[in-house]
């Protein structure tokens, strides 16, 4: 297929505004996509490119859009992704202009409709209304198979893009791949935030309230005597939780699929820290001794399989029901209430027994894998907020010799740089200085005095009080009692937290004290 197909089709479902009609003109393009242009096109009329990002940023790709274009189509999509590809591989030195003078060449043997859908895609900007359930019923129409079934697979992949292939190459026998199976863990579901819990109580009506533990998300599947588990990253760490394979071992049921949380606790019941508890999943431990050491203990939410039923599409009211039958001991603390002042009772205890915050659940959601589903609330008593370290100091005293306070930055989509809010040398343990002494010398990029800066690309969660003015920092807010709760390095530093949230943030917590009569 042309690229012309693809962006004339772009540019019609951005024209009409019929949801039926955005859909008939989807599924009329997904149609016509031979095998090997599936994976692509669906990409890319979903606003998104295979490849994710192809190292060309915003102000060099407005300048390389500048050059003049073709007067006829000629580009498949097969050449296009080809060629995107070869792009992102660039590497080492004078990469960047390489990607850009070999993107100029890409775009200047597409047309001006083609290149205006391949700039979108680049920048991330396509906005057609393709999202969401318009592009399910798209690959529903064009497959010919229910929506329910579309819905249900990506569901249980985790996302739209690997159905939708597997939906227009193969059909509907291509979905079976996508059911929920033993030993083959699904994506969690997450939690959105909520800030407060007795307007989240009245939206949701009823709901359950359940401790919000930090520790390691786990996922259990049992078959007879064989147990495995998997973590919130799907890697089997089975080897190192022989605990966590006893306590699911032991249970009556024949077959399960359990999702909770493992924590290490201490001897008066409190929880150990993050830390702490994720010492249990390295590598190269002896499993024994620290099992021994350090035991974890389940605390399972959620059950998505029992015995040859699958739950996933089961009322959270009744996955709730089958947990606490197939694993009465090891199910989260849990309170079913629609009554505000009985959750806040529960929300105060969650605290007081060392947890997080409590996560709220409605009770007729189903399971929604990989998706922060509205269905979950999270909610926490401090804020946190997830930042990139922009320079370390040189430690004094027991610190010497050790990287410590970290100059903390929120990212600026307007500039793609960052504003620094603070600093902290609060919240890390001992093990936690050696590795940032040795992970800020690697992105060291230059000394002032006892400052270290670095390339801003190490993600760091921090928990803070509330935001206020400063006259100190350049964004004209800072964070107080800023503290490390985790490094995140599952997260990249376009993906950290936005100067427009602590906006939001601050703004949130004056019309809070105003509220309450309080003085800021
Ligand atoms: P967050 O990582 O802050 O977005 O919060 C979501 C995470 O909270 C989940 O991935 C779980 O690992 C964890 N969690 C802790 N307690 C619960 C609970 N009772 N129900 C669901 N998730 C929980």
């Amino acid at each position: 297929m042309l690229l012309l197909d693809v962006a004339r089709t772009s540019e019609r479902v951005a024209s009409l505004s019929k949801r039926t009609e955005k859909i008939a003109a989807l599924a009329e393009c997904l149609r016509r996509l031979g095998p090997e242009e599936a994976a692509i096109g669906v990409a890319y009329l979903s606003g998104r490119l295979p490849q994710g990002r192809i190292g060309v940023g915003g102000a060099a790709l407005r300048q390389t859009a500048q050059g003049t274009h073709a007067a006829e189509p000629s580009l498949t999509l097969a050449e296009v992704d080809g060629a995107l590809t070869r792009i992102a591989g660039l590497g080492g030195p004078g990469s960047s202009a390489a990607r850009q003078e070999a993107l100029a060449s890409l775009l200047g043997r597409a047309t001006d409709l083609e290149a205006s859908l391949l700039i979108r895609l680049l920048v991330g900007e396509l906005r057609q209304g393709a999202l969401g359930g318009v592009m399910e019923e798209a690959v529903s129409r064009a497959s010919g198979i229910p929506a329910d079934a579309i819905r249900r697979a990506a569901m249980v992949a985790g996302s739209l893009d690997p159905v939708a292939v597997q939906a227009l190459t193969q059909g509907a026998s291509g979905l079976a791949s996508f059911k929920v199976g033993l030993f083959r863990p699904l994506s969690p579901m997450l939690a959105q935030p909520a800030d407060d819990l007795d307007g989240a109580l009245k939206a949701m009506g009823e709901a359950a309230l359940e401790f919000k533990l930090d520790g390691a998300r786990v996922q259990a599947h049992k078959a007879g005597d064989e147990v495995r588990v998997y973590s919130r990253r799907l890697h089997d760490v089975t080897g190192s939780v022989p605990d966590l394979v006893e306590a699911v071992r032991g249970l009556h049921a024949r077959e399960l699929i359990l999702d909770g949380e493992a924590l290490a606790l201490r001897p008066d019941g409190t929880p150990h820290s993050f830390q702490v508890t994720m010492g249990r999943f390295g590598t190269k431990l002896d499993v024994e001794r620290s099992r021994r050491e350090l035991p974890l203990t389940p605390f399972f939410f959620d059950l998505l399989r029992v015995d040859g039923d699958d739950l996933h599409d089961a009322p959270a009211r009744e996955r709730f029901r089958a947990l606490r039958e197939a694993a009465p001991s090891f199910a989260v603390p849990q309170r079913i209430t629609s009554d505000p002042s009985e959750a806040d009772d529960f929300f105060e205890e969650a605290l007081r027994r060392g947890h997080e915050g409590v996560m709220m659940k409605g009770m007729e959601g189903r399971y929604e894998a990989g998706r922060r589903g509205a269905g979950w609330l999270k909610l926490k008593p401090a804020h946190t907020l997830d930042l990139v370290v922009l320079a370390a100091e040189w430690g004094h005293g027991r610190r010497k010799g050790r990287l410590s306070n970290l100059h903390l930055g929120a990212r600026d989509p307007r500039t793609g740089g960052f504003v620094m809010l603070g600093k902290t040398f609060k919240g890390m343990t001992d093990a936690m200085l050696d590795w940032q002494t040795k992970r800020f010398q690697s992105l060291a990029l230059g000394t002032d005095g006892h400052v270290v800066h670095v390339r801003p690309e190490q993600v760091v969660e921090i928990a803070f009080n509330d935001v206020q003015e400063s006259p100190h920092y350049p964004g004209g807010l800072a964070l107080r009692f800023a503290r490390v709760k985790r490094y995140r390095d599952d997260k990249r530093a376009d993906e950290a937290d936005t100067i427009d949230t602590v906006r939001a943030i601050a703004r949130a917590e004056v019309r809070a004290s105003r509220a309450k009569g309080g003085v800021r």
